[in-house]
C-alpha cells in the first residue's frame, strides 16, 4: 500500500515509517518539521534501505490558490491509498496557554487532510488519537465502550475528542472511506538500533524523556508529581506502550480496516508508577535518577490503564516488549544521541 504519513518524522512518525517499509509498504512523508528534523527520515532511509519521499509543508495552511485547504497544493498529484494522521501539536500545557493555536493547527489539519483525500481517491485514514480524550476515568481499565469528551480539562484534549468527531462524520458522508481512531496509552522507547528516538525541544513534558536527560547528566533531578495517589505508591500509574509496539498496532490498523470508523486502544493493559518507571530506568542504564517529591501536577489523573482487548481480538496485535526494553532502548537512544538529532550522533 502506498502510505502518507503526516507528520511522519516524528517520533511515532518515524518508527512507523520504518515498520511499514519493513512490511512492504511504500511511506510519502509530508512534515513542516516544526517538531522534527529531516535527519529522523534520513536514519529511517538508512535503517531500511528504501529512500522516503518528503513533502515539506504546513498540513493546517490554507491553500493560496483556493484559501481553503492545502490539500489541493501540496497535496495535489500525490497519489496514495492511506493516510496515517499524526502531524499535530501535543504538548498540554502550551494547549492551555495557545488554545487557538492548537485548535487551528490540529483541526485544520485534520479538515486538509480529509479534503485532500477525497480529491484525489484515497480510502483509508488511521489517526493518533490519545487516551486523554477519556479524561478523568470513569472505570480502570478503560476500554473503548468509556465515555469520550467529558470534563477534558485542556485545548489538547478536546482537540483529540473533536477531531474523533470531525473523522466519524466525513467517514459518514463519505461511505467508502474506512477510519480507525487510535487512542495511545504512553508511549515510551526508541527503536532497538539507538538510531532513531523519542527528541523533545526544549525542557521534555512527559516522564521518560526526562528520566533519559537525567541519566545522561543533561538536567540534575527528576520532578516527581506527587505522591499523594491512591496506587501502589502513591505515585501516578500510567500504561507505557513501546513505540515499537505501537508502529506495529498502526501497521495492523492499517491492514484491518473495516467499512465505517472504529476506535482501537493502544496500551499494553499493564500499569506503573513514576517511581517504578525510575527503578526499571536505573536498572536499564546503570545510573542513578536523583529524584524529589514535588506537588501534583494539575489536571493529572491518578491512574490510566488501557483495555486493550478489542486490538488484541480485531487487529490480531498486542504488545510484546516490557518496560525494561523500553527503558534499555530510550537509553540506547539517548546515550548515543545526548543532543538529540541536531547534536549529531555518537553511532
Ligand atoms: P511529534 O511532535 O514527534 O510528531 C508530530 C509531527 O507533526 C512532527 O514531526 C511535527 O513537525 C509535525 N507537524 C506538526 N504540525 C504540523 C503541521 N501543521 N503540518 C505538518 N506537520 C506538522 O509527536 P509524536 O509524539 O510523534 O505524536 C504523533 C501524534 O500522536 C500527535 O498527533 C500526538 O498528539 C499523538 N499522540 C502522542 C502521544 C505521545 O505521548 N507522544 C500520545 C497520544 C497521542
Ligand atoms: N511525571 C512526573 N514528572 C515529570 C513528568 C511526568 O512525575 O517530569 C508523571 C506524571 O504526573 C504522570 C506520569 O509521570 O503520572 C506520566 O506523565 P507524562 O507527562 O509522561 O504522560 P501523561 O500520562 O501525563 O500524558
Amino acid at each position: 500500500m502506498r502510505v502518507l504519513l503526516t507528520g511522519g518524522a516524528g517520533y511515532i512518525g518515524s518508527h512507523t515509517a520504518l515498520v511499514l517499509i519493513e512490511r512492504g509498504h511504500e511511506v510519502i512523508v509530508l512534515d513542516d518539521f516544526s517538531n522534527s528534523s529531516v535527519e529522523a527520515v534520513r536514519r529511517v532511509e538508512e535503517l531500511t534501505g528504501s529512500p522516503i519521499r518528503v513533502i515539506d509543508a504546513d498540513l493546517s495552511a490554507p491553500d493560496p490558490a483556493t484559501g481553503s485547504g492545502v490539500g489541493p497544493a501540496a497535496l495535489a498529484g500525490v497519489e496514495f491509498e492511506a493516510a496515517i494522521h499524526f502531524a499535530g501539536l501535543k504538548a498540554v500545557g502550551e494547549s492551555v496557554r495557545q488554545p487557538t493555536r492548537y485548535y487551528r493547527t490540529n483541526l485544520v489539519s485534520t479538515l486538509n487532510l480529509l479534503d485532500a483525500m477525497r480529491e484525489n481517491g484515497a480510502t483509508k485514514i488511521v489517526f493518533s488519537s490519545s487516551a486523554t480524550v477519556y479524561g478523568d476515568p470513569q472505570h480502570l481499565p478503560q476500554d473503548e465502550l468509556h465515555p469520550v469528551g467529558v470534563g477534558l480539562t485542556n485545548p489538547y484534549g478536546w482537540s483529540k475528542a473533536m477531531n474523533e468527531q470531525i473523522i466519524r462524520d466525513a467517514q459518514a458522508a463519505r461511505p467508502e472511506l474506512e477510519a480507525v481512531l487510535l487512542r495511545y496509552f504512553n508511549p515510551v522507547g526508541a527503536h532497538p538500533s539507538g538510531r532513531i528516538g523519542e527528541d523533545p525541544s526544549g525542557i521534555p513534558n512527559n516522564l521518560m524523556p526526562f528520566i533519559a536527560q537525567v541519566a545522561v547528566g543533561k538536567r540534575e533531578r527528576l520532578s516527581v508529581f506527587g505522591d499523594g495517589y491512591p496506587t501502589v505508591d502513591g505515585t501516578g500509574v500510567r500504561d507505557y506502550i513501546h513505540v515499537m509496539d505501537l508502529a506495529e498496532g498502526h501497521v495492523a490498523a492499517l491492514e484491518r480496516t473495516m467499512p465505517g470508523t472504529t476506535a482501537y486502544n493502544l496500551g499494553s493493559g499493564t500499569g506503573s508508577s513514576v517511581l517504578e518507571v525510575v527503578r526499571a530506568f536505573e536498572t536499564a542504564s546503570g545510573r542513578e535518577i536523583p529524584y524529589e517529591i514535588v506537588p501534583a501536577r494539575p489536571g493529572d489523573v491518578a491512574e490510566m490503564v488501557a483495555d486493550p482487548a478489542k486490538a488484541n481480538a480485531e487487529l490480531g496485535w498486542r504488545t510484546t516488549r516490557t518496560l525494561a526494553e523500553a527503558c534499555a532502548d530510550t537509553w540506547a537512544w539517548q546515550s548515543a544521541n545526548p543532543g538529540g538529532y541536531a547534536g549529531g550522533s555518537a553511532a
